[in-house]
């Protein structure tokens, strides 16, 4: 033990007291070994001072944590030594611990390597056997790291709530340990299969939404929900916001969280404090740790302006696809007309020639009923022909259904048999068997098959000696419906590849230049892709389309 250092054990009052007579002029004391050695175990930095600052004794931790050793810590001036501050000021420290007899803080002091520490510090007076103090104890702990966890969550707090208010988003932050509790009733009465007994009890769905209560919302959050930028009625519980029709988003959204889930996000209808109802993109996250404290965030993003958007792009698309084909059918006019005047040119015959048995002395009635069958049918093919017309010609919603591509082809084969009659040109299909089903609109697809066969129609070279030949395929590719349609007419030029599917693209004298754009939308619409190229074995263009087949079922093609 050195000279000059002081012996004490912890008193019971959580004061260290001295255990040896003391001398006041801080001369020598004697001491039991032990005392020091148990000192030198304890992981605080354990030191004592005199009244005037000298440092008395130095135990280990003291040694690790300052890096000072024992020998040049002794009788050194304690605050001038370890370049002390103290937040509240030493003076006040030194009173308090005067007043007190003892002080508790946090202290920065700087180590024998020049680095600074934080030390959370607690003072108290050593002494004699008639309680005057003779010095003072310190025990410290070093929070250098603490602060400065501290301080980096008391920053990225900052950041978050920054980032909560100033984002362009509506961000709530709600408490659902209530809702916690609903669920644990609901389970504990036997109901373990929670997606129907909510669908059962939607009354208790509207219970969790009361019990969730509103913490915090962001300023955009008044702006969206609120009304007269008034934030107070917001902060109550989320029951006012999700309408009847959205509740099972609601429950989809618990459900989600005590499944275990990361996060959730759906597309649903929410309200504003005023009633009024709009298409919100939800999500909620729950990170572990809050979702432990039972808050939750949560985002809102008004969707109001782009599905306002979408509605209008899908009307303009509707608008323009309509008119595209009412211009086709102004193209197929002639075709038309032949169509329906061939049923209708039998039926005058047929019925003319019923008159005549009829009006015979002996009415040939079994002739009569043979004709009569004949003006039915071709009855029938007239008014299947206006109907198609009329389909064409309607501006109705495209209604997507399962279709056979091979179907369509036929269908339309079939249309364009006089306009095919009037190029001059042979068609040839080649339909494959067993092709999967597409999802798509009956009569669009009509419109796309018609466009790409008259373009190649019209494509087609003039004068005699020319091959005048038209290949619309269908096949499987990649897993995909793909359907191609091929001609040896003129080709595109390279420098207009990359403008057939521009709107109003059209090298024709009478063209419209929609077409093709019209046929990239349905499509793609559908979910496939149109794509035009050269290097046909007929030596003229070829498109071809891929639509993603649906269902596994095949069909049988009647044709193939
Ligand atoms: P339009 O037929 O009214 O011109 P489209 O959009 O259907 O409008 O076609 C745009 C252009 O693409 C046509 O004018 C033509 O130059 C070119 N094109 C389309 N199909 C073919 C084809 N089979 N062969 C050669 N060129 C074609």
């Amino acid at each position: 033990m050195q000279d000059g250092a002081i012996s004490f054990l912890p008193g019971e009052n959580g004061c260290y007291s001295a255990v040896k007579p003391f001398a006041r002029d801080g001369g020598t004391v004697n001491s039991r070994h032990f005392e020091d050695d148990i000192l030198d175990l304890m992981h605080e930095s354990i030191f004592t001072r005199a009244l005037d600052g000298r440092i008395l004794s130095w135990n280990k931790a003291s040694e690790q944590l300052y890096g000072w050793p024992k020998e040049a810590a002794l009788g050194r001036d304690t605050h001038e030594f370890l370049n002390t501050e103290c937040d509240v000021g030493l003076d006040a420290a030194q009173k308090t611990l005067s007043d007190a007899g003892a002080w508790e803080g946090s202290l920065a002091r700087q180590t024998a390597e020049g680095l600074e520490v934080v030390v959370e510090a607690r003072w108290s007076y050593l002494r004699d056997t008639n309680g005057d103090p003779v010095a003072i104890a310190e025990t410290g702990t070093d929070i250098t790291e603490r602060r400065r966890t501290e301080e980096a969550l008391r920053l990225s707090e900052h950041r978050y709530h920054n980032l909560f208010q100033a984002m362009a988003a509506s961000f709530w932050e709600l408490d659902f340990s209530a809702v916690d509790e609903i669920l644990r009733r609901v389970y504990r009465a036997g109901n373990t299969d929670f997606p129907r007994y909510f669908r059962d009890h939607p009354e208790v769905i509207r219970e969790m939404m009361r019990a969730t209560r509103v913490v915090d919302v962001n300023d955009e959050t008044v702006k969206l929900f609120g009304r007269d930028g008034n934030k107070e009625e917001l902060l109550h519980n989320v029951d006012p916001f999700w309408p009847q029709e959205s509740n099972g988003d609601y429950i989809a959204g618990v459900l989600s969280a005590v499944s275990g889930a990361n996060n959730y996000s759906v597309e649903t209808k929410l309200r504003a404090i005023d009633g009024r109802v709009f298409d919100a993109h939800f999500t909620a996250c729950y990170p572990p740790d809050t979702m432990g404290k039972g808050t939750l965030l949560i985002g809102v993003m008004d969707l109001t302006a782009r599905n306002n958007a979408f509605a209008a792009l899908d009307r303009m698309r509707a608008d323009m696809a309509h008119a595209a084909r009412v211009s086709m059918l102004g193209e197929l006019a002639a075709s038309i007309a032949h169509e329906v005047n061939q049923p209708l040119a039998a039926i005058a015959t047929n019925g003319a020639a019923g008159l005549r048995w009829l009006n015979r002395p002996e009415p040939n009635l079994e002739e009569v009923r043979t004709l009569t069958d004949h003006i039915v049918s071709d009855a029938r093919r007239a008014a299947d022909i206006v109907a198609r017309i009329r389909g064409m010609a309607s501006s109705r919603a495209p209604k997507p259904v399962p279709l056979s591509l091979n179907d369509v082809v036929s269908e339309t084969a079939q249309f364009l048999r006089h306009e095919i009659k009037a190029h001059k040109a042979e068609l040839n299909l080649a339909l494959a068997r067993g092709l999967p089903m597409v999802m798509a609109d009956r009569t669009q697809m009509q419109q796309v098959v018609v466009n790409l066969a008259m373009n190649a129609l019209q494509a087609l070279p003039q004068g005699p000696g020319n091959s005048r030949r038209v290949n619309i395929g269908t096949g499987l590719q990649g897993g995909e419906v793909l359907l191609t349609v091929e001609d040896s007419g003129t080709g595109i030029a390279d420098a207009h590849l990359d403008h057939l599917f521009d709107s109003f693209f059209s090298t024709k004298e009478q063209g419209m230049g929609l077409g093709l754009p019209v046929s990239r939308s349905i499509i793609e619409s559908a979910g496939g892709r149109i794509r035009a190229g050269a290097g046909t074995s007929l030596g003229g263009a070829c498109f071809s389309i891929v639509l993603p087949a649906f269902g596994a079922e095949a069909e049988t093609c009647p044709l193939a």
